[in-house]
């Protein structure tokens, strides 16, 4: 059989899985990257369970470990008085639960450790695709600097603004969630150790904290082994006024909407001192990913809001389920409708849950949060039992 040849659009950390997993199994590959330098934000991610199965298989998780951390409980917190909605451990549990450990960790350190697993020869940086094709019995990608490349099949990892689903599927306008996030980090000694009524609450740094209000909610998790604590800060917004989907902003900004909140929160969020803020868009699940030789993954196939914290991970698992299923087969574009049927419900229902979390947060008082059992007992790994 001759040797299959895949191009992946796009270095984010779905392409550069994607590209990896296919590289460990002998697929030749070549990744295009718009931008000039490879990287990520400064800012935390949440690896659940069925992230880091992946991680796993690709032989990540021992690399990582190190700079990770695996937060002891969960906690749940009000956001005036800080008492207790609800605890949970994690850690002495997560193994026996979901088959993995739930990691927290710097996007940038993941990301790095994904290129590795690439060949340098097979990343392509300041390549801006401007839209896929069919092609004889592949498909060609074309490139703002005049190049048309061809393949046996394209993977568009491109993110939400993919064009290559616009090539696919036309052009459709990302929805504003009404949620703007703040993405900061503080040294890990600024974390409160006693929070809530009459102090009734121990916090420890190591923990997974959630301060939840009608207004938004701040979520707060240890990365790089314990040393900082990262901070995702959502807020209900009717409008995002600026045209970037992210913009500095400033401490002041964050306090300002924070009026009111418990005191001990906003004592550590006063050490913030970069802060990024995002406008939050999703998309409405599409009802096919694949067409002929093209498909998509990730952000670029399933957009969803952070609240459940799975884009990422759902990414990962796209990218090791195409992998698999390109790997083995004769023909790439029956491949990538297999790939397509296993996948496609999944990140519908967890992309539909994810909104449903952000509107169930913001009922008072809010109800306990969806279960996320089904989504981390997942294995993408593995081929799909036959029903
Ligand atoms: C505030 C916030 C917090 C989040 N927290 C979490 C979390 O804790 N856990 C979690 O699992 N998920 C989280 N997510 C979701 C997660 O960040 C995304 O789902 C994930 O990064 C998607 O990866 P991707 O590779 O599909 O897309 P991206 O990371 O967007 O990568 C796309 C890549 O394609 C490149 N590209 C784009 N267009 C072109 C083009 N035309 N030609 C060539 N290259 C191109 C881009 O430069 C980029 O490198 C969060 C998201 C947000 C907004």
């Amino acid at each position: 059989m001759r040797q299959k040849r895949v191009l992946v659009i796009g270095a984010g950390i779905g392409g550069l899985a994607a590209a990896g997993a296919l590289h460990r199994q002998g697929v030749e590959v070549a990744v295009y990257e718009r931008s000039s330098e490879l990287g990520e934000v400064g800012a935390g991610l949440q690896l659940g369970p069925n992230a880091v199965k992946v991680l796993n298989a690709l032989g990540l998780e021992e690399k990582l470990r190190p700079l990770a951390a695996e937060p002891v409980d969960i906690l749940s917190l009000a956001w005036d008085d800080a008492h207790l909605r609800m605890r949970e451990p994690l850690k002495a549990t997560s193994v026996a639960r979901y088959g993995a450990r739930y990691l927290t960790a710097h996007r940038a350190d993941v990301h790095r450790l994904l290129q590795d697993l690439v060949p340098e020869a097979g990343i392509h940086l300041g390549a801006r695709c401007l839209r896929v094709a069919a092609s004889g019995k592949g498909a060609v990608a074309h490139f703002a600097d005049g190049r048309e490349i061809e393949a046996d099949a394209i993977i568009g990892a491109d993110g939400i603004h993919s064009v290559v689903r616009e090539s696919l599927f036309g052009p459709s306008p990302a929805r504003f969630t009404q949620q703007v996030a703040w993405r900061a980090m503080v040294p890990i000694d600024c974390v409160p150790r006693r929070v809530g009524p009459g102090g009734s609450v121990a916090l420890d740094p190591q923990d997974y904290v959630g301060w939840i209000g009608p207004n938004g909610h701040v979520i707060c998790y240890p990365i790089r082994g314990g040393a900082v604590y990262n901070l995702f800060i959502g807020h209900v917004s009717e409008q995002w006024v600026e045209e970037s989907w992210t913009a500095p902003s400033t401490l002041a900004d964050i306090l300002e909407a924070h009026a009111g909140w418990n005191e001990a929160l906003l004592e550590m969020l006063s050490h913030v001192k970069d802060t990024y803020k995002w406008g939050i868009y999703d998309r409405d699940p599409l009802p096919q990913w694949t067409r002929g030789a093209i498909t998509l993954a990730g952000d670029a196939a399933h957009p969803m809001m952070p609240t459940l914290a799975q884009g990422a991970a759902i990414t990962l698992e796209d990218s090791y389920a195409v992998a698999r299923h390109l790997a083995g087969a004769a023909d790439p574009q029956v491949a990538l409708k297999a790939y397509e049927a296993e996948r496609l419900t999944r990140a519908r229902k967890v992309q539909l849950q994810a909104r449903q979390q952000f509107q169930n947060n913001r009922m008072v008082p809010p109800p306990p949060p969806l279960s996320r059992d089904w989504i981390f007992e997942h294995d993408a790994t593995r081929e799909p039992a036959a029903v």
